[in-house]
């Protein structure tokens, strides 16, 4: 091979790894800032890539053609610069059909490289750090390119020797090429017959791989170690998916196990005990086997997001949760042949998604809109669970979430309205509001409202979009708005804002949480940084500045007032404390008392049993005394006539004796 060939072969190849090795090296970055907590570098980063998201990655291309408007600029832009060196790779310096052919050979081998990377889109996706929908995007870039070069190489193939017959060697050529052109027509059955399609899919690759080993193999070409390559990769990568699945099934005393609830006909809601612990994340993702269903699903694996998990998971304590609309295979068969509360074996493999060494994006998010119907709330409850809980620890900069989900089915409601009530009561800065659009006619009032202080809000019929995102945005300016310029017409320097009050300043604050004000006792520059964010997200919603005038008559009888009434508040808090206090002792004295009448009504009860038996005792021997009695005067009565006759007797025998 000639050393230009082998030069644009390592280009090409490292051109193709490239945006992979940025993306590996920009998630150890995100990492590292992350471990370090160096907020300051996350946040200076946050500028750009909120940028990078907003204009490269979130946007997707109005063109229906080819799928193009599945992408976004950034994908596109990837995708064009790689078929453009695809191209230029097939045309530099060849001269002759020959040459072409082979180019076109070499090329769709490189481009099998990828395919081999992993025995499943998520594990892949998880190991180079990337989303499973740029995973997916690349894995059919790269099978496209290695079937329309294996296309190339066989058409000038044929055309300049189609003449002279096929060899072992033509024969193992035309069995590969037509496997990687199978390739093309099977994902037509995906969505029909996923189980068909995974399995003829990878039987394929892989009988595909073989015949090209033996057509290189024949031809005697070096490279047959581009086979090599794939088929190692594919191993190692394989055994490492099979290790992490033991690793998180399999212990000394227990294995996973499931327990599912059936919320209607049409929800399941599983939850699943690992033997270790597991600290999840918002947005992971597992696959699921049981085994137990049947001897088709010893194998089968089913991805689902993880829905819920209790605050404990990670010490391996608390299952963690799956909720999952019944279908037609697997999830028909679980609603068919489990029961509901009974434990079955089961096997997880994940979690797939987001890197958990990696902070969550959202939560640098002010303002976050959620926008889901039917079962797709079970992907976005944990994204709230995860920002409700870092805003309580002071790491996130969200000031409202604004979750609109509408409803597909009746049974969607009662499938997650217990956690978002749950979500609700942890929100302790009411950032959170939830509407729910009922889509199919539930209830017959127009709106209803629930959860505490009213933030579930439900409506029939459906959602106006346009309107919802016009009024959500009004919203996010109201709350920019909300700054000491805009209200007082003041203007401060950023460096001359105060918090304690302070002689001169025309200003003070309005502080609405009494959790907040101990903030305001001290200066700026004497708090943490957990303070400064809580601060920063509080602003214009729990305290505002108002003007520093000097307290009118009415101000002070209003702060009066409500002094007395937070007094007279905190003295009924306290009396209720104590009349609950009291209820619980006198239902422990209940609860005593009835313990003492049981035991009293246990100890009647067998007194009258054992007057019974003494009464029935006594009843035998009357009758066996009246039975003596009857025998007696029998007895007596016989005496009677014997002694008369005796005396008859012995009135003869003297007469007889005198005469
Ligand atoms: C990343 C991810 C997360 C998901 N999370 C949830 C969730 O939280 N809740 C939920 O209800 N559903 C979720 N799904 C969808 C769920 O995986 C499928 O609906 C389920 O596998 C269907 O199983 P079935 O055999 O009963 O479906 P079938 O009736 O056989 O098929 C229904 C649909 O599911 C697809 N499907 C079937 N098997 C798979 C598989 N192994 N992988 C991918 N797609 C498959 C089919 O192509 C078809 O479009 C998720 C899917 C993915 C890819």
């Amino acid at each position: 091979m000639s050393a230009r060939m082998q030069l644009l072969e390592t280009v090409y190849l490292t051109s193709l790894l490239l945006p992979f090795i940025l993306l590996f090296v920009y998630s150890c970055f995100r990492f590292v800032c992350y471990c370090f907590h160096n907020s300051i570098l996350l946040f200076s980063s946050t500028t750009a890539y909120v940028l990078y998201k907003k204009y490269l990655i979130y946007p997707r291309l109005n063109l229906p053609l080819l799928g193009i408007n599945k992408l976004s600029p950034i994908q596109f832009l990837i995708v064009l610069i790689y078929s453009g060196l695809t191209c230029a790779c097939n045309l530099l310096w060849v001269k002759t059909a020959d040459q072409a052919a082979s180019r076109a050979a070499k090329l769709s081998l490189i481009n099998l490289l990828p395919l081999y990377l992993a025995g499943g889109h998520e594990f892949g996706a998880r190991l180079l750090f990337i989303p499973l929908e740029t995973y997916g995007i690349f894995h059919r870039t790269a099978g496209w390119m290695a079937s329309i070069e294996c296309a190339i190489h066989i058409i000038i193939i044929y055309a300049k020797h189609g003449d002279q017959g096929t060899d072992d060697s033509g024969f193992y050529g035309i069995v590969g090429g037509s496997m990687i052109l199978a390739l093309l027509v099977l994902p037509m059955v995906k969505r029909r017959v996923y189980e068909v399609f995974l399995v003829t899919h990878l039987a394929c690759a892989f009988v595909g791989l073989y015949a090209i080993w033996k057509h290189l193999h024949f031809q005697k070409s070096s490279s047959v170690r581009l086979i090599w390559v794939c088929l190692s990769t594919f191993v190692v990568t394989s055994s490492l998916q099979l290790c992490r699945i033991l690793y998180r099934n399999v212990h000394t005393r227990r294995s996973a196990r499931i327990v599912c609830s059936f919320i209607g006909d049409e929800v399941i809601r599983v939850a699943i005990h690992m033997p270790r612990p597991w600290a999840v994340r918002a947005g992971e993702r597992v696959n699921l086997g049981i085994p137990g269903l049947g001897i088709f699903y010893i194998f089968q694996a089913h991805p689902f997001s993880v829905a819920w998990w209790e605050s404990d998971t990670a010490n391996g304590s608390s299952p963690i949760y799956l909720m999952f609309r019944v279908r037609n295979g697997f999830t028909r068969k679980i609603r068919g042949c489990l029961n509901p509360g009974q434990e079955y074996r089961a096997w997880v493999d994940g979690p797939f998604g987001p890197s958990s060494s990696v902070p969550n994006d959202m939560s640098l998010y002010g303002h976050i809109l959620m926008a889901t119907s039917g079962i797709g709330i079970a992907a976005q409850i944990p994204y709230i669970k995860e920002i409700l809980h870092r805003r309580r620890a002071a790491e996130a900069c969200t000031e409202r979430i604004s979750l609109i989900w509408e409803l597909d089915r009746s049974g969607d409601y009662s499938s997650a309205v217990e956690w978002l009530q749950e979500l609700i009561s942890q929100d302790q800065s009411y950032i959170l509001n939830i509407e729910i659009y009922t889509g199919v006619n539930m209830i017959t009032e127009k709106s209803v409202a629930l959860g505490d202080h009213d933030l579930i809000k439900i409506h029939a019929g459906s959602i106006d979009w346009e309107g919802k995102v016009q009024d959500e945005s009004n919203r996010q300016k109201g709350r920019q708005l909300v700054a000491a310029e805009e209200t007082l017409g003041l203007s401060v320097k950023p460096g001359n804002v105060r918090l304690k009050a302070e002689d001169g300043i025309q200003y003070a604050w309005h502080v609405d949480d009494i959790s907040l004000r101990h903030l305001f006792d001290k200066h700026l520059s004497k708090h943490s940084v957990g303070a400064y964010q809580r601060l920063c997200s509080e602003v214009g919603q729990s305290f505002w500045a108002i003007y520093n005038e000097p307290t009118k008559k009415e101000d002070l009888a209003r702060s009066e007032e409500i002094e007395h009434l937070e007094q007279e508040k905190k003295i009924l808090v306290e009396k209720l404390a104590e009349a609950n206090t009291k209820i619980a002792e006198l239902l422990d004295k209940i609860e005593s008392v009835e313990a003492q009448r049981d035991s009293l009504e246990e100890s009647i009860s067998k007194s009258n049993q054992t007057l019974l038996l003494h009464q029935e005792e006594a009843q035998r021997w009357m009758t066996i005394s009246d039975y003596y009695q009857n025998s007696f005067l029998y007895v007596s009565d016989a005496l009677a006539h014997v002694v008369t006759y005796l005396q008859g007797v012995e009135g003869n025998s003297y007469t007889l004796g005198t005469s």
